[in-house]
């Protein structure tokens, strides 16, 4: 296609109207309907049926991703799954491919100390499930009870809960920070029951079930709570150091390898404590009763 004045311009103006469809495809459209001899009507109505298609795609998937409120950057891709020796790639891939789990309202768990990439592993999770057109929320777990909360000072939350079952998966970070209120708690206990076997949550926490106790005003409640959460659910025990301070001593020591040939001896010491602690990949394991 030979370039003239208007030509030249047409990408800046295609861009300033937002159809950014026709600006990708117009110069192979305008060659085609050129040597196929199209009536003009036929290249602009081709034009615009698949700017009008690819639209109504592109705003689904981006206004999702921004109501999911994931934290950003943290993908599968950029999750390093070596560092987590009880977390099977094989299995993490294959659940956010398949979705019998959140068609029957199955669970997330996910278990280990501060650093050691829950949030990373959820949020990455909740990603990959936006990009197939699932919808998802993520929340710090006690920013999410203190709205049940409001709304149940306004008697308004059965409603509340009712609003969230749009999304098919409610990522619930740091279950363990959750202050020891009784009403924000029992809120809680309330959104669990409410999606029991319906709708999927993911739960991340600092302490597996030993430490609920401290979460839930009573003994009876946090055991019928892990019971609703358990029954069919999956569980990712991350029982490593944190990520961040295994970075930051990786970088010290390869720091002191260059001043001190002592330290050399470091690393691989480390590497073999590492293995020797480590447990198979399968570790994660499912619970299904
Ligand atoms: P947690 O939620 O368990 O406290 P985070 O997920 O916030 O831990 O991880 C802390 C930091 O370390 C984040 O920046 C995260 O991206 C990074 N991180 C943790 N584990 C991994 C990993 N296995 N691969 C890549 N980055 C990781
Ligand atoms: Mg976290």
């Amino acid at each position: 296609m030979s370039m003239t004045v208007e030509t030249a311009t047409l990408p800046t103006l295609l861009t300033a109207l937002r159809l950014p469809t026709v600006a990708r495809l117009w110069p192979e459209f305008c060659t085609r309907a050129d040597k196929e001899g199209w009536p003009a009507e036929r290249l602009l109505a081709a034009l615009c049926e698949l700017e009008l298609s690819e639209r109504e795609q592109r705003p689904h998937s981006q206004r999702h991703l921004a109501a999911a409120r994931l934290p950003q950057g943290k993908t599968l891709d950029a999750f390093d799954f070596l560092a987590v020796p009880t977390l099977s790639q094989a299995r993490v891939r294959a659940l956010v491919e398949g979705d019998s789990w959140l068609q029957a309202g199955h669970n997330l768990l996910a278990f280990g100390p501060p650093g050691s990439g829950k949030t990373h592993l959820a949020g990455a999770i909740g990603y990959e499930l936006i990009q197939r057109g699932y919808r998802v929320l993520m929340a710090r777990t006690s920013d999410l009870v203190q709205r049940l909360q409001v709304a149940r000072q306004d008697l308004a939350l059965t409603q509340e809960i009712a609003k969230l079952d749009k999304f098919d998966l409610l990522i619930l970070d740091d279950l363990s920070y959750v202050r020891k209120d009784q009403a924000e708690t029992s809120a809680l206990f309330e959104l669990i029951s409410a999606r029991y076997e319906r709708r999927s949550i993911m739960i991340t926490a600092n302490q597996p079930f030993s430490g609920w106790d401290a979460i839930f005003p009573d003994r009876a409640m946090t055991i019928a709570a892990i019971d609703r959460l358990v029954h069919h659910a999956t569980i990712f025990e991350m029982n490593v150091e944190s990520y961040r301070r295994r970075a930051a001593y990786a970088a010290a020591t390869s720091l002191s390898d260059i001043e001190d040939d002592r330290d050399k001896q470091q690393p691989e010491k480390e590497i073999a404590t590492a293995k020797d602690n480590s447990r198979p990949a399968t570790l994660s394991s499912e619970i299904e009763t």
